[in-house]
């Protein structure tokens, strides 16, 4: 879900009601949104926040069924702690290296976290991934994802990775109190997009709060708006957001800008632009919809109300990169550096998706990312000899 190429729209649209919540779209991420969605499984959550949608969430949940046809490699052995490959994370990066991986039989097993399915899991349609003319349910997409995984023999854990050790193969990693080994492993963690942390931002999130003007700019059309930041990211995402909204207010709690001087200027020249310095944010305000801001000025104390219907959240994202730091190489923004192709500093240690990309954050290009770990662990694994040469037509 990149802020950098507009051309790549993900939008928000649950359901259709009489009252609109979304950018004039009803967004409702209760249980009965998308009670028709193909996908089912269980859902261990009594109020799900993904749209209906119910993915095992179930720590160590044993495997579906296959599909009929296609190379079929299934392993029926829920609970397994022993792999060729751990891919840590389950977005777009770490479910394509799963599939890529399970189908040249390499029995993965994935670490999903105890939020499965990454950033797109807080995304309803998304417009952009192809195949999907008609858009696709983000939460919907990665059951996809998923069960396309796990139908090659994937085994999924929904745990978080607390602590790993690369020093020596078998690689060493833990979760939840269970010790997992594996011959090399895919870290595709993702990030995570930075909030300001009000209960009113978390209580409005997917009801006219984004932290992505690519994804949900389109459902502002004709409405009027806030951006918050004062780095490159909320300037681009408010230019971006001016082809949607009427209006664009920006938002900064200084008077000085992290953005580059360009940039700036553009805003400031832009008629649909109005740059508010000095000013926070202390309430998102509105019952099922964003309604209007209550902010403050950071350096009078003065406080005012500022009606809008979106509020883009454009404060930065955080890699998320804590189990590994200690280990792999990160770079001045804390992303994961990546060195020829997708390897890491640490040989049979891979990096795939948004804990290295900070450029393009596409869940396609991180599902392109992860189909090329995916197949530079297993040549790696065949140069080991720890896998015989290619057993499978994985791809
Ligand atoms: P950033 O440069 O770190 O800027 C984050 C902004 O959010 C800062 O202005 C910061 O305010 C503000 N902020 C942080 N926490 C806040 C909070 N709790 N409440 C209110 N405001 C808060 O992040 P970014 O804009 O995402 O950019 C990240 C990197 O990507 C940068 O290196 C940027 O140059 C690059 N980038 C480049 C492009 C491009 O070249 N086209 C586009 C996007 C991003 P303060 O300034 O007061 O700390």
């Amino acid at each position: 879900m990149s802020k950098q190429q507009p051309a790549n729209e993900v939008g928000v649209s649950i359901g259709r009601s009489a009252d609109p919540g979304f950018g004039g779209l009803p967004i409702d991420f209760s249980a009965a949104a998308s009670a028709d969605t193909s996908v089912t499984a269980t859902d261990t959550t009594p109020t799900s926040p993904f749209g209906g949608l119910s993915i095992s969430f179930a720590p160590d949940a044993p495997t579906t069924t296959p599909a009929a046809g296609g190379p079929v490699s299934i392993s029926d052995r829920p609970g397994r702690t022993e792999s060729k490959l751990v891919i840590v994370g389950s977005g777009p990066a770490g479910l394509t290296a799963a599939i890529y991986a399970a189908r040249a039989n390499l029995e993965p097993i994935v670490i999903a976290g105890s939020a499965p399915g990454g950033q797109l899991m807080l995304t309803s349609d998304v417009e952009n991934y192809p195949g999907f003319p008609d858009g696709i349910q983000g939460p919907d997409l990665m059951a996809a994802f998923r069960s396309q995984a796990e139908r090659f023999g994937t085994h999924i854990v929904d745990v978080d990775v607390d602590r790993v050790d690369l020093s020596a193969r078998p690689f060493r990693l833990w979760a939840r109190g269970t010790e997992y080994r594996a011959q090399s492993v895919i870290v595709a963690t993702g990030a995570s997009a930075m909030w300001l942390g009000l209960d009113s931002e978390t209580r409005l999130r997917g009801r006219g709060v984004s932290a992505c003007a690519t994804c949900d700019g389109f459902f502002f059309k004709d409405r009027e708006i806030a951006v918050v930041g004062g780095g490159d990211t909320a300037f681009e995402e408010a230019t971006y957001l001016t082809r949607f909204a009427t209006k664009v207010h920006m938002l900064h709690r200084r008077d000085e800008f992290r953005a580059s001087r360009i940039m700036v200027e553009r805003a400031r020249a832009h008629p649909k632009i109005e740059i508010h310095t000095n000013t926070a944010i202390e309430e998102v305000l509105g019952d099922a919809k964003v309604s209007a801001l209550a902010l403050r000025d950071t350096e009078t104390g003065k406080t005012r109300t500022m009606p809008i219907e979106g509020l883009f959240i454009a404060i930065g994202h955080q890699p998320n990169t804590a189990a590994f730091r200690d280990w792999l190489e990160v770079d001045a923004k804390g992303y994961l550096v990546v060195k020829d192709e997708t390897n890491s500093r640490i040989e049979g240690v891979f990096i795939a998706g948004d804990v290295h990309d900070h450029r393009y954050r596409q869940a396609v290009t991180a599902a392109g990312d992860g189909c090329r770990a995916a197949m530079d662990a297993e040549r790696w694994l065949e140069a080991q000899g720890i896998t015989e040469a290619n057993t499978l037509s994985a791809w």
